[in-house]
């Protein structure tokens, strides 16, 4: 990935674009709107003239670099291979390093998204008031409404109480049996704060299969949410927090598409002079997807533990076996390159019903800075996956990124569709 050196537009990359318009196909937010200003060919030009001075960086340009969702599809496409989301990015932070960060954005970034346990310690006394978290209490009201301001309408799902990292140890031995190896376990915020029980799945299923887990309860955000609103300086001291964490650890795995699509990228935050490429481009060697890593050491066919069956409402209603179709995070698939994973563990389980939906590849539409400032387009891109979701008939859409599985939560009840989210982790554990 040619991001170039931090913070300074790669303006050689941008130069190469050719105008084929290949990746106005591919883009998920032309899609929806059709906007040249919004794909990559449109915002190249932009940026080149904005480097030439030929433009001016006006409330249009700004526009412009924000409708992005940094998904990758347009690089993957490219005859050219211009990294057209790098570029966006590097331009972002360019903007960032001459205007500042607003207010919101510097309060979400640098005082709670870097100060993660800081964050955590508020969250949690938050989570003790009633119908906040998901402790027995009345519906949620008012802090999905606060927290719905800073991420663009979208309706969060209850607080999970307690958090994971107050769920699990660092430290998780096999359940049973000689250790088949060693693994960390790179978590995430929203398994963290929100999908906790998912989280607890993926670190739970490890042990059983006789992994030794750890996990480090210093871990913090991976760094994207701040990258993606072009606050470098803070992508770059998060980054080098979790390799200095990871470090001692020989195999990383995450469960979070997003997060493992950027901590293998970790080395393109830092400029070639600076001793800490090397150092991100070797804890990236070491980090895997949850899925990526079962594929590869053989655990196709998940056994099925019937302890933890939690629910077995959809099943009955399939007849005997839940209908499952399977979101593919953009992450997944055009980032990480390991989509075909995931459909080799599914077709494993083998009491469920695995369906394709259309479009199993198209965008949720979240894409982190891009849904706060378009929430517009951030639903537009919503529906057509939750159609695609109806029109399955799926009892239960799987996906392997939190960050999905919190957009396709809110679509789903939006649309009061009778179909659960669910991370891969809790259906290779049995609990649908
Ligand atoms: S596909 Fe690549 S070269 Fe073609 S217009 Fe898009 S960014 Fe430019
Ligand atoms: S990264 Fe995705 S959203 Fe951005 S221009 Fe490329 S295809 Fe479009």
């Amino acid at each position: 990935m040619a991001v170039g050196m931090p913070g300074v537009l790669d303006s050689e990359s941008a130069d190469r674009c050719m105008k084929c318009g290949f990746c106005m196909s591919m883009c998920p937010v032309y899609g929806v709107d059709h906007n040249e200003s919004h794909v990559a060919r449109g915002r190249n030009m932009l940026i080149r003239m904005a480097r030439d001075g030929g433009l001016a960086t006006d409330a249009s340009y700004r526009d412009s670099l924000s409708a992005c969702l940094l998904c990758g599809r347009c690089e993957a496409v490219c005859p050219a291979g211009v990294p057209s989301p790098a570029i966006a990015v590097g331009a972002r932070s360019k903007m960032v390093r001459e205007r500042g960060l607003g207010s919101s954005q510097r309060l979400l970034y640098r005082g709670m998204v870097k100060h993660r346990s800081a964050f955590a310690k508020l969250v949690r006394g938050l989570s003790w008031l009633p119908g906040l978290s998901n402790r027995k209490g009345a519906p949620v009201r008012h802090f999905p409404d606060v927290v719905a301001a800073f991420f663009g309408g979208m309706s969060l799902p209850r607080l999970s109480a307690p958090f994971l990292s107050r769920r699990l140890p660092q430290r998780i031995p096999p359940r049973e049996g000689e250790i088949v190896g060693q693994v960390a376990v790179f978590t995430g915020c929203i398994f963290e704060f929100f999908l906790a029980d998912a989280g607890s799945d993926m670190l739970l299923f490890l042990a059983e299969l006789g992994y030794e887990v750890s996990y480090p309860h210093d871990q913090t955000c991976c760094g994207l949410p701040v990258l993606s609103g072009g606050d470098l300086d803070t992508a770059q001291a998060i980054a080098k927090r979790n390799i200095e964490i990871f470090s001692r650890y020989e195999h990383v795995v995450t469960g979070c598409a997003s997060c493992g699509g950027h901590l293998k990228r970790y080395e393109s935050l830092f400029g070639s002079d600076d001793p800490w490429k090397e150092k991100a481009a070797a804890f990236a060697r070491k980090v895997e997807d949850f899925s990526e890593f079962l594929v590869k050491r053989g655990h196709l066919a998940p056994r099925r533990r019937e302890e933890n069956r939690r629910d077995s409402e959809s099943a009955e209603k399939a007849g005997g076996k839940p209908r499952v179709t399977y979101h593919e995070a953009c992450h997944i698939k055009w980032k990480q390159h390991v989509d075909e994973a995931q459909r080799k563990i599914l077709l494993g389980i083998d009491d469920i019903d695995f369906v394709e939906m259309e479009g199993a590849d198209s965008c949720c539409g979240l894409g982190g800075y891009f849904g706060i400032a378009h929430p517009d387009l951030r639903l537009a891109m919503l529906a057509k996956k939750v159609d695609a979701i109806r029109r399955s008939g799926a009892d239960i859409v799987a996906t392997s990124c939190p960050g999905c599985l919190l957009q396709i939560m809110d679509g789903l009840r939006r649309e009061n569709l009778p179909v659960r989210a669910m991370h891969l982790a809790q259906l290779v554990r049995g609990g649908y």
